[in-house]
């Protein structure tokens, strides 16, 4: 870009340079990065400056690691951006906004089989993510649990909560702002779900709730709800508690309504009192908006609930935060419309056909296992076949080259020894974009083949050449010292990855 203005003080003009050259050379690069300048610059040289830094920034659209949206219609990046000056929640300014919210709580309540009556409202707010719906879901809970506590004159200080090791980041994120213990299920070997008999095992009556995910971060697989909501209730039944279910169905909640309608997991179980969903993820929405929805008025104690009047009307509010931007929320409502069922069920359909492709390709060059199942969210999680040499590690920093962000982590407690890759199939992950990466796979592959036999015939030479020699002894020492810092590199990539989470 030709930035041709003037520079504010000595109406000196700048032709055909880059704003970087005019913005003192090195500056984003020495530690005066992290003060405020003392003087301004011009509003395109701000920008050139911050657009060419961004360039370095990885492709969103080849972004395989996460499941928020990256490309939607123009006609609805257009609503976005006239609203990007809406404060969500000035309510009494800004009441249709406000309206097409509660329009999107009331269809995901249906979408799930919410109990609601003809003339009835559901129970449900929209939030940044997940992540918040679930903070909100769990002090539902804890708060619930605590006043049936007190009122039996029973101890009410040590509440916990019922998961899977498989668990995303912010349920233990909740459980430590909150002071809730989290019980985790282990995962074992061929099993990365919860297994619903060893959860209610684990229940006892500090349990605020069992927490199921519809969608596991790491498989995409379902966890059996039905199941868990059967023993659940005989457990309640004998002894006399009455432990609920939260199902956190951040990836799946607009999954399986589309593909899987008669699967039962959500509101149609009666223990089921609370779920969450990501609006931004197969929702299809840009980041920044989640749902939670309760059952009923019920489950969501009132004391929870602010009233505030200052911007206006009387508001209730239960959300973490206050102010944030309306856009996502509009966003959302015009998926909803724009699409209908028929659409979400295309779209979930096309995505399910590319992962199926994109599996069978991976399966096709011999090398790796998959670990996903058939049923789940559109996802293929895979592992090497064989880890002596390379590993999956070396595989997504490879792909990295082609401009493909494929992440590779171990597994949660119980399964910790496997290290797998996993790619999220999201709506503009097209056909041929899965044929392109399949081939830039078996690139990969066959490049680290390639390169663990140079490095076996160099050694084997240099052995023959000076038989027991102190040269060849000395290179083979160095060798080894070379093979340990890359075991060495490798083992601290792992531990980083271990905790970076995919979203
Ligand atoms: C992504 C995810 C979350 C967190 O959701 P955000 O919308 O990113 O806050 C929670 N649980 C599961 C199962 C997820 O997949």
């Amino acid at each position: 870009m030709v930035v041709t203005t003037t520079r504010a003080d000595t109406g000196e003009p700048l032709y055909s340079t880059f704003a970087s050259r005019y913005f003192e050379l090195g500056w984003c690069r020495s530690r005066n990065r992290f003060k405020m300048p003392e003087r301004s610059i011009p509003k395109e040289a701000a920008y050139q400056i911050i657009n060419d830094e961004l360039m370095l920034d990885g492709n969103p659209r080849l972004n395989l690691a996460s499941f928020v949206t990256t490309w939607m219609e123009p006609e609805c990046d257009r609503l976005i951006i006239s609203a990007i000056n809406k404060n969500y929640v000035d309510m009494d300014g800004y009441p249709v906004t406000t309206e097409l919210q509660n329009r999107c709580v009331n269809m995901i309540s249906h979408l799930f089989n919410a109990p609601i009556g003809e003339d009835e409202i559901a129970v449900g707010v929209g939030t940044v993510g997940s992540s918040e719906a679930i903070m909100l879901a769990g002090l539902a809970f804890k708060r619930k649990w605590q006043n049936q506590r007190k009122a039996e004159g029973k101890p009410h200080d040590k509440p916990n909560i019922v998961t899977g090791a498989n668990v995303q980041v912010c349920w233990e994120k909740f459980a430590n702002y909150f002071d809730v213990e989290l019980k985790e299920v282990k995962l074992r070997e061929g099993f990365y779900v919860m297994d619903p008999v060893k959860a209610v095992e684990m229940v006892d009556e500090n349990t605020i709730c069992v927490a199921a995910i519809l969608g596991s971060t790491l498989t995409g697989e379902f966890e059996d709800i039905k199941l868990l909501n059967h023993l659940l209730t005989e457990k309640n039944r004998e002894t006399g508690w009455s432990t609920p279910i939260h199902v956190d169905a951040a990836s799946g909640g607009f999954v399986a309504p589309f593909l899987y309608p008669d699967l039962e997991w959500d509101f149609r179980l009666p223990l089921v009192k609370s779920i969450n969903v990501s609006g931004h993820k197969y929702g299809l929405v840009y980041a920044g908006v989640g749902w939670i929805v309760w059952r009923n008025k019920e489950d969501l104690p009132e004391e929870l609930i602010f009233h505030i009047n200052y911007l206006g009307s009387d508001q209730p509010t239960f959300t973490l935060n206050f102010s944030k931007g309306s856009s996502q929320i509009i966003a959302q409502y015009y998926q909803f419309i724009r699409l209908g069922f028929e659409g979400y069920r295309s779209i979930m359909e096309n995505c399910m056909e590319n992962a199926k492709a994109l599996k069978e390709g991976i399966q096709a060059t011999g090398r790796f296992e998959i670990v996903s199942g058939d049923v789940g969210v559109p996802l293929v999680t895979f592992s090497l076949r064989d880890s002596s040499r390379y590993t999956v590690f070396d595989v997504s920093e490879s792909l990295r080259r082609f401009g493909w962000i494929v992440p590779a982590y171990t597994m949660p407690a119980g399964a910790e020894h496997m290290a797998v890759l996993r790619m999220v199939i999201r709506e503009d992950f097209s056909r041929s974009l899965a044929e392109r990466l399949v081939s830039d796979i078996r690139k990969v592959v066959a490049d680290l083949d390639g390169r663990w036999a140079r490095t076996a015939i160099v050694a084997e030479v240099k052995a023959e050449e000076k038989p027991g020699g102190v040269v060849a002894y000395r290179k083979s020492v160095r060798e080894t010292t070379q093979q340990q810092e890359i075991d060495g590199d490798r083992r601290g990539r792992v531990d980083r990855k271990k905790t970076s989470g995919v979203c």
